[in-house]
């Protein structure tokens, strides 16, 4: 399964994907809905809808998600890379910089292994 898909149906995001008429071929009319529950006739329906799924390997974005979450700091606690301030007290809430510059879902993927470890 698609990685991005999987983050965003244990986060409760929407995920946009047509689930009926995706045998539509590109330019004919048909009926197309998509799991949001909307629907067209046309191409536009599956552009339109497909192209805003999110796209977690963004770190930003997986973090955004995650501190709507009760547990996010539970969530960051696992991951933290220890910081200090100036004074010597420990940062809360510091990810490591390996999170913060990876492009490829690293963060993402842990997050999934997480959340669904949270679920059993
Ligand atoms: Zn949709």
């Amino acid at each position: 399964m698609d990685k991005n898909k999987r983050l965003a149906e244990l986060l409760g995001v929407c995920w946009h994907e047509i689930i009926k008429g995706k045998d539509c071929l590109d330019g004919f009319s048909g009926k197309r809905v998509c799991s949001c529950g909307k629907f067209g006739y046309t191409d536009e329906v599956k552009y339109q809808h497909c192209l805003i799924n999110p796209d977690f390997t963004d770190v930003r974005l997986v973090l955004r998600e995650m501190q709507k979450r009760d547990d996010f700091d539970m969530f960051t606690s696992q991951l933290n890379a220890y910081s200090f301030d100036e004074d010597g007290y420990l940062i809360d809430n510091a990810i490591s910089i390996d999170y913060i510059l990876d492009e490829t879902g690293l963060l993402r993927d842990r997050a999934i292994e997480w959340l669904e470890r949270r679920k059993i």
